[in-house]
């Protein structure tokens, strides 16, 4: 469900066109979320690599915690109180193409986001962490970018990942006001 990942662009380009009440649609949807309540999942993961992956979720929550205070964001233990799933697993396709993370909808508020386990050797937590990091933005609207320097631009092992910067924040902090 691709069409999720423009909805702050939507946004933007209606309030430019002073489309006042479709900004307003755009954002809504991003907005009126009950909250984003991730559980982790598993499928093929050793057991000594989970805490290093749970480490990450966490890390990747608090990061949009921290920019975002206002944002209902944090990882639950019961899956039956998530409406994200964050499952660990070896390999992670997108039309046929091993990807470092993928998220796919069940509908405007759930889904599961699949984080790719083995990612060159070693896939650095610093890196996986960018990669649930780049997902969630993904939940929040936001759109891929061509940069490997920004937070929604591809993952790059050869690279320190990109932090979360004011390129994704200030159109999310824009909604907001
Ligand atoms: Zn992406």
């Amino acid at each position: 469900m691709k069409e999720f990942r423009g909805l702050i662009t939507a946004a933007q380009a209606r309030l430019r066109a002073n489309d006042m009440n479709g900004a307003r649609q755009f954002a809504d949807m991003v907005l009126q979320s009950r909250g984003i309540r991730v559980a982790a999942a598993w499928e093929g993961v050793d057991e000594e690599a989970k805490p290093r992956c749970l480490a990450a979720l966490r890390d990747a929550v608090a990061a949009w915690k921290r920019q975002l205070p206002e944002l209902t964001i944090e990882v639950v233990q019961d899956p039956a109180k998530a409406n994200w799933t964050i499952q660990f697993q070896p390999s992670v396709q997108c039309r046929g193409v091993q990807v470092a993370g993928i998220t796919k909808w069940r509908s405007m508020s759930e889904g599961t986001i699949e984080i790719r386990t083995v990612l060159g050797r070693p896939y650095p937590q610093a890196h996986m962490c960018a990669t649930i990091t780049h997902e969630l933005g993904h939940v929040l609207g936001l759109a891929d970018h061509d940069d490997t320097d920004h937070l929604m631009g591809p993952i790059s092992l050869a690279k320190r990942p990109a932090a979360l910067g004011q390129h994704e924040l200030n159109p999310l902090r824009a909604l907001r006001e």
